[in-house]
């Protein structure tokens, strides 16, 4: 297999969460302030919706309870560049990352194509795949002037690998680092992997703990953009975004159609009634027979502006 062939695309699963999230939390809260014994508590919690309670706390800022919930991401097709920024958050967060000491890449190893290189075109897509063939042969090179003894020669060749080379992980986040997680990383000021990365696990928070997430992201959500001068300027485009997602989840036996056309990776859609996470950008098909507007969803599954039913293609001009 030439090492073209380990171009990587990113997936997130979201393997396990704490059951019965926001009841867990409302739980955790209302113990806080009352005279009833944890049985007693926990069946009138589960007796009644918990939303407004929960959008209360959050407004008082009791945070705290938040960290009764956990969720646990499965994440491949990353770069070790997007590892070096997510592992700075510390707290309520526990990371599994695959070892480039227990794990050889002799026969090659995957990458992450930057898309800015991508979109100077196939010519350059070309050039970085032709470099990072180059780092396999020096990789091999150390791989034998170390001996070739596994574990032992794995761990100073790998000096030589590239920021690029793919990595994954299970990620742990608690519910009040991932609030936390998503304010600085799905900002427009984020770098691009460890922001897309962010959005696809914010949608897929949403289809869990609509309420939990419904104010998370970035700042300009809840109020005034903090990042003065370096404002992106898109606060009112990125709420109304939220509206539009909270609507739809709300909703989700109307097709969400308004956008089709600008629907990006990581983003939730809706199609008949289910939600889905596009895998990529909605793009111009490259298929002659087919003219029309195409995104593909986290399952390898193909969506056609006619699977939006009531879609009707924005005028021209
Ligand atoms: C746009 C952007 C650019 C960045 N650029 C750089 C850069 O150039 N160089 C660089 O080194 N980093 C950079 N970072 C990383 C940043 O400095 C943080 O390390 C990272 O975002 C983790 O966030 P956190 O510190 O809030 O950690 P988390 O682990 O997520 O901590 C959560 C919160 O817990 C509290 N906390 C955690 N640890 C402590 C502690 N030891 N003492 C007291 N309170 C604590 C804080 O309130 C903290 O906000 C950048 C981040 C972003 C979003």
């Amino acid at each position: 297999m030439s090492i073209a062939d380990y171009q990587k695309q990113r997936k997130v699963i979201l393997l396990r969460h704490t059951p019965s999230p926001e009841e867990t939390i409302a739980l955790g809260a209302k113990l806080c302030y009352s005279k009833s014994e944890i049985e007693d508590l926990r069946g009138k919690v589960e007796a009644k919706d918990q939303s407004a309670f929960i959008e209360k706390l959050m407004n008082m800022g009791h945070e705290s309870v938040l960290e009764h919930v956990t969720f646990t991401f499965g994440i491949e097709g990353v770069s070790r560049v997007l590892l070096a920024q997510i592992t700075r958050h510390r707290i309520g967060a526990s990371f599994s990352v695959q070892s480039q000491r227990y794990v050889s890449y002799k026969d090659g190893f995957g990458y992450i194509i930057p898309p800015a290189i991508q979109k100077l075109g196939l010519d350059y897509v070309k050039k970085f795949q032709s470099q990072m063939e180059n780092i396999l042969t020096w990789y091999d090179e150390w791989q034998q002037l170390l001996g070739d003894a596994g574990e032992k020669s794995n761990e100073d060749a790998r000096f030589i690998l590239p920021n690029a080379c793919e990595t994954r992980m299970l990620l742990t986040m608690n519910v009040r680092e991932l609030r936390h997680f998503f304010q600085l990383r799905m900002c427009s000021r984020a770098q691009w992997e460890i922001r897309d990365l962010a959005t696809e696990m914010h949608a897929l928070c949403m289809t869990v703990a609509p309420t939990l997430f419904a104010d998370a992201g970035p700042a300009c959500l809840r109020g005034k953009c903090p990042e003065g001068e370096k404002s992106c300027g898109k606060g009112a485009d990125i709420r109304k975004a939220r509206e539009d997602m909270i609507e739809a989840l709300k909703h989700p036996e109307t097709t969400h159609v308004e956008d089709m056309r600008k629907l990006l990776k990581g983003e939730l859609f809706f199609v008949n009634g289910a939600s889905h996470i596009a895998s990529t950008d909605a793009h111009i098909s490259g298929d002659a027979s087919y003219d029309g507007y195409i995104v593909y969803d986290e399952a390898g599954n193909s969506w056609f502006e006619s699977d939006f039913a009531g879609y009707e293609p924005p005028e021209e001009g």
